[in-house]
């Protein structure tokens, strides 16, 4: 009987409820650096937006933190050069978001005597007295894309001033597998409350809320300095995925966010804990966004937070903490519920990449081989904005793209849940996504 499965545990209508024992404790667990790669295989685009042209050629030399690629476009995002090294190539190679091949810079580190870039910073304790363009420009320059999954452009979201009455800040990191937004919540509180002040300078919302999962536990010091800066906390449910901005909006102000609009225009605007961490270290410290914290889980190590180099190669980060490569079956990368199974271990982490999911043989994947439909309507049941995936995907499967504005495809979220409750293993996801590109292109 398939309600049986380690799966439906937590099943609940229109949604997952996961507590905190599905984190495998991985919350107990400190970071950990993950060393530079030999080899790092950068992006030119790691951001939903404009693609990048590159600013350097094969055979240049290219210190830490210098810009590797960059557009004039409103919605482009630099990527900066995580390593010191020389360019070796660029050249195409496989993007785990896009799952699809997509344009790379090869950099093959040296030895540098000199210090990483840095961009020009800001005076913390000045921050009243800089201007929000400023601050909302030294963002993009940093490279700061939305660190929950999404890398939405950062700096898009926080030139919002005019529409924000609240601004959210997402801790609540619903995602099973993934644990490293709690332990940034132990381990920098300083960097997430400096950041969160510089977003409520550039917005100056009417109040600004942070969003954390009930059973994650308290934060003294981290709740001690949110409030002295006049923070709302708020303790969620532990739901999948009312982690996603449109649900989290609803559930915190009671708004529904139309179809078709996004959070900014019912007066919300949400960003990830580790987006403020970011926005600290590039405007306090000048650092561009070339690093991030992530979870691996695997069965031989159990969850690991590490603070890995963007461009790093699944493949070094795997013999980091202990697993051999050669004994892995599957790998996906972001989170469990929305991740990508990637090919192969060489492919490179990205902005987006919050966690690494690793198989061996033995263990069952979300990704089996796909069955036919059995009309259970599990996947209908589990979805949390109530669309009916099995609809859309036979929509698509036929041809029928006329219907997907009736079946409201472009109102999902891309959680995953329907993927993941599904019997038949069905990859309904990947249905709704090409879904999604249609209605969007007409
Ligand atoms: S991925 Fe989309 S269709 Fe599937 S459950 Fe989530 S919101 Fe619903
Ligand atoms: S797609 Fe999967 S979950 Fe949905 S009705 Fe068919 S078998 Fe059930």
């Amino acid at each position: 009987m398939k309600r049986q499965d380690e799966r439906y545990r937590f099943w609940e209508r229109g949604g997952f409820a996961v507590d905190a024992s599905v984190k495998l404790g991985g919350d107990e667990r400190a970071f950990e650096t993950v060393p530079d790669p030999a080899l790092c295989v950068v992006f030119l685009q790691q951001h939903i937006g404009a693609p990048n042209v590159p600013v350097v050629e094969p055979g240049d030399e290219v210190m830490e933190g210098q810009k590797l690629g960059d557009s004039s476009e409103p919605m482009g995002v630099p990527v900066h050069a995580p390593v010191a090294g020389r360019i070796l190539k660029i050249d195409m190679a496989h993007h785990p978001v896009k799952e699809a091949p997509g344009e790379a810079v090869f950099i093959e580190r040296a030895e540098s005597s000199r210090s990483p870039e840095r961009l020009p910073g800001f005076s913390l304790d000045q921050l009243d007295q800089a201007a929000p363009e400023a601050l909302v420009q030294a963002v993009r320059e940093a490279g700061v894309v939305g660190l929950g999954g999404a890398a939405f452009p950062a700096h898009v979201k926080l030139a919002f001033r005019e529409k924000a009455t609240h601004l959210i800040v997402n801790a609540k990191e619903s995602d099973p597998n993934v644990a490293c937004d709690v332990r940034l919540k132990k381990e920098r509180p300083d960097e997430i409350v400096a950041g969160i002040r510089a977003m409520m300078r550039m917005l100056e919302p009417q109040e600004t809320i942070f969003a954390t999962r009930a059973e994650a536990g308290a934060f003294p010091e981290l709740e001690a300095q949110l409030r002295a800066w006049g923070i709302r906390i708020a303790h969620i449910r532990s739901s999948y995925s009312v982690g996603s901005d449109k649900l989290l909006v609803k559930e915190l102000l009671g708004k529904e966010v139309p179809c078709g609009a996004y959070p900014p225009d019912v007066g919300a605007v949400v960003h990830n804990v580790f987006t403020a961490f970011a926005v600290a270290r590039a405007l306090f410290h000048g650092e561009p966004l070339v690093a991030r914290g992530m979870t691996l889980v695997a069965r031989k190590t159990g969850p690991r937070n590490l603070w890995v180099k963007v461009g790093t190669p699944v493949d070094d980060v795997l013999r980091h903490v202990g697993v051999d490569p050669s004994d892995v079956q599957r790998l996906t990368l972001a989170s469990l519920m929305m991740g990508g199974a990637i090919p192969h271990a060489q492919v490179p982490v990205v902005k987006a990449t919050a966690g690494i999911s690793v198989f061996g043989p033995e263990e069952r994947s979300p990704y089996e081989r796909e069955r036919a439909c059995i009309r259970c309507g599990y996947c209908n049941m589990v979805c949390p904005v109530r669309i009916y995936p099995v609809l859309i995907m036979e929509a698509m499967k036929r041809g029928r793209t006329a219907n997907l504005t009736k079946l409201h495809a472009e109102d999902c979220i891309d959680c995953g849940l329907c993927s993941y409750v599904c019997p038949s293993s069905i990859k309904l996801t990947r249905y709704l996504r090409e879904a999604m590109v249609a209605v969007r292109s007409g």
